[in-house]
């Protein structure tokens, strides 16, 4: 029994699973399927940090580039006590099939430090940033592989990222990241723009299962960038938000929420306690909760064999990576639920960073309205892409988009032929 847990809940093996088995329905070359099994490159890095107090500490950071095929790697950047290799393996594969998904010109990467960020000052962080940028320097670019936020990094990471690489190129290079601040060459529209994302292809499947958005109840686990901006751009639609959740706590409405009121909370308390304009649930509880929607917008592992018979949403719209892990996929397909997978659901943020990336080689920049209106057609294309390939199949949409992204790495590998 613990070996099993051990597995379920080890993210890369949870994606390989997945992997193999669109794999094997793709009758996947099995030259190409050796290759695309690996990563292509993967670096550990040990940091040293001068902390306030003036001694040193050293930090453990990755940085995993998976796929190079259809372009540069592309990737977040995590900061959390809980990164392992593993973990950012698996994040940097997600980031391969995610931008085959949506069909952008960039293969995946990840990376992450083994720090905590709420026990660390903006000196320190900008300590760590910096050294772990510039022990990257020949790796990253805009041509080799461009960083992203993502747990615990900000706007405000990208731009000590971008300086510190630029102080090296001798030249500001805005291209090396996305996700900057729009004063240094980020881009309208890429801060909200994962949440967007999930707020188009929620649209699509409530449209596909003749639903109303007015009595569509959407429980979202998560309210940072992703679960925080899908909240409100979901209540400003018309869905009721019944539930949300963040580290602190759950809170639940069965008539829905007031969800500026509750970010306005948690921007000023930092904590979902104490606010009386809710009922307060368990964890456990709160993922089981009855509504339409269920969007896990936080972190790995929340859907596992344990708790997917419980489920009681229709549609699962995954805004984190990897919230479902593999062996739980078949509970919730006899459930009957329809899963908007990962890899699709939140392609909005790395559908805006390849804008942004974009715009900053152009040196031109779109309006919001552009920004948003490109984002809609490429996110509505691809879900309706996922459900066509399931369709033709006979397989769930998770298979499908997996099927979907393999098949058109594969293609470009083959084209590309291998050098070795
Ligand atoms: P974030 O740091 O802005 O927010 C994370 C949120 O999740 C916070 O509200 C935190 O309190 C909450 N959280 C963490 N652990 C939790 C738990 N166990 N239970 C309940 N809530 C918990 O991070 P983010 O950028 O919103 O990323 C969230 C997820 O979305 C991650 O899986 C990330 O990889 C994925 N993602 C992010 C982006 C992006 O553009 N930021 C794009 C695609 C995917």
């Amino acid at each position: 029994m613990p070996i099993k847990q051990i597995k379920e809940e080890n993210p890369f093996e949870s994606m390989m699973q997945r992997f193999d088995e669109a794999a094997q329905l793709l009758d996947l070359d099995p030259n190409i399927y050796k290759i695309l099994r690996w990563p292509n490159r993967e670096i550990t890095l040990y940091i040293p940090v001068m902390m306030d107090d003036g001694n040193y500490q050293v930090f453990t950071g990755y940085r995993v580039q998976h796929n190079f095929a259809r372009g540069p790697a592309k990737g977040g950047i995590r900061y959390s006590p809980d990164v392992t290799l593993d973990e950012v393996r698996a994040l940097a594969s997600w980031m391969t099939w995610k931008c085959a998904v949506v069909n952008i010109p960039f293969g995946g990467g990840k990376g992450g430090v083994i720090c905590n960020p709420h026990e660390m000052s903006p000196g320190e962080l900008e300590r760590l940033t910096r050294r772990y940028t510039s022990d990257l320097m020949d790796f990253i670019g805009p041509e080799r592989d461009v960083p992203a936020p993502d747990m615990n990094t900000n706007e405000q990471t990208m731009a000590w990222i971008m300086d510190t690489y630029s102080m090296h190129m001798r030249h500001t290079v805005t291209a090396v990241v996305t996700g900057k601040p729009i004063e240094i060459g980020g881009s309208r529209g890429r801060r909200e723009a994962t949440g967007r994302g999930l707020l188009f292809v929620c649209n699509e499947a409530v449209k596909k299962f003749n639903m109303e958005v007015a009595q569509t109840r959407v429980v979202i686990q998560g309210a940072g960038n992703v679960g925080g901006t899908a909240a409100t751009l979901m209540h400003h639609e018309g869905y009721k938000v019944t539930g949300l959740a963040d580290i602190s706590g759950c809170v639940h409405n069965p008539n829905g929420l007031d969800v500026p009121g509750l970010i306005a909370y948690l921007k000023e308390h930092k904590t979902v306690e104490g606010y009386r304009e809710a009922d307060h649930v368990g964890r456990e509880e709160f993922l089981e909760l009855d509504c339409e929607i269920l969007m896990p917008a936080a972190t790995e592992n929340q859907i596992t064999t344990e708790n997917a018979d419980r489920l009681k949403c229709k549609i699962l719209a995954e805004g984190a990576n990897g919230p479902t892990t593999a062996d739980a996929d078949a509970i919730v397909a006899d459930k009957n639920i329809f899963v908007i997978p990962d890899i699709l659901a939140n392609a909005g943020g790395v559908t805006v960073s390849y804008f942004e990336w974009v715009q900053d080689r152009m040196g031109f920049f779109w309006n919001e309205n552009e920004v948003n209106s490109r984002l809609h057609e490429i996110m509505v294309n691809s879900f309706n892409d996922v459900v066509r390939v399931a369709e033709k199949y006979n397989v769930n949409t998770r298979l499908a988009a997996y099927m979907l992204a393999i098949d058109r790495v594969a293609y470009d590998t083959k084209i590309r032929g291998i050098y070795a």
